[in-house]
C-alpha cells in the first residue's frame, strides 16, 4: 500500500508507521522486493506473498480506489485487477508481521526498467535505503 492507498483506506498514519517499524524490525533492517504478475504467482511458493496480494484484492481494492505505484491510474471498483504487484517483506519473512503491497498497472508493468523504478518509488518510504544486488560470500577460512 503506498501513501496514497493508505489515506484513501483509512489506515491512521499511526498504524501505517507501526507497520513500518514492525517490517524493518522483523526484517534486522534488510527488505525484499518482489515485483509479483499474475505468471509469477503461480510459481512462487511464498504463501504469505500470496495471501498479502490476496488481502489487498479483497480489502483494498474494492473499496480503496487505490492508485497505481507509479503513475496516476486508479482503480475504480469492479475494474480489472492490476496487472503486477510490489510486495516489499522483510528478508527471511518467516514470521513477518506486515507486507507491503502496492498495485501496478498495466502500462507501468510492462516498463522495461520496473525493476528500479520500483527502488526509486521505495526511496520515498526509506530515503536513506540502499540496494544489495547479492549477498557477500562468507569469508575464507585462513589456514
Ligand atoms: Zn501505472
Amino acid at each position: 500500500m503506498n501513501r496514497h492507498e493508505r489515506r484513501r483506506s483509512g489506515v491512521k498514519k499511526v498504524d501505517w508507521d507501526k507497520a513500518l517499524r514492525e517490517i524493518h524490525e522483523d526484517g534486522i533492517g534488510v527488505l525484499e522486493l518482489e515485483i509479483v504478475t499474475p505468471v509469477t504467482a503461480l510459481m512462487t511458493k511464498d504463501l504469505q506473498t500470496l495471501a498479502a496480494i490476496n488481502m489487498w484484492l479483497v480489502q483494498v481494492l474494492p473499496t480503496g480506489r487505490p492508485l497505481c505505484l507509479l503513475c496516476d491510474h486508479e482503480w475504480s471498483p469492479g475494474a480489472q485487477q492490476p496487472s503486477a504487484f510490489l510486495v516489499i517483506k522483510p528478508a527471511d519473512a518467516a514470521d513477518a508481521r506486515n507486507y507491503i503491497v502496492s498495485a501496478i498497472c498495466e502500462g507501468c508493468s510492462e516498463k522495461p526498467d520496473l525493476f528500479d523504478l520500483c527502488i526509486t518509488k521505495t526511496k520515498d518510504i526509506w530515503p536513506n535505503s540502499r540496494t544489495i544486488d547479492a549477498l557477500h560470500p562468507a569469508p575464507e577460512r585462513s589456514q
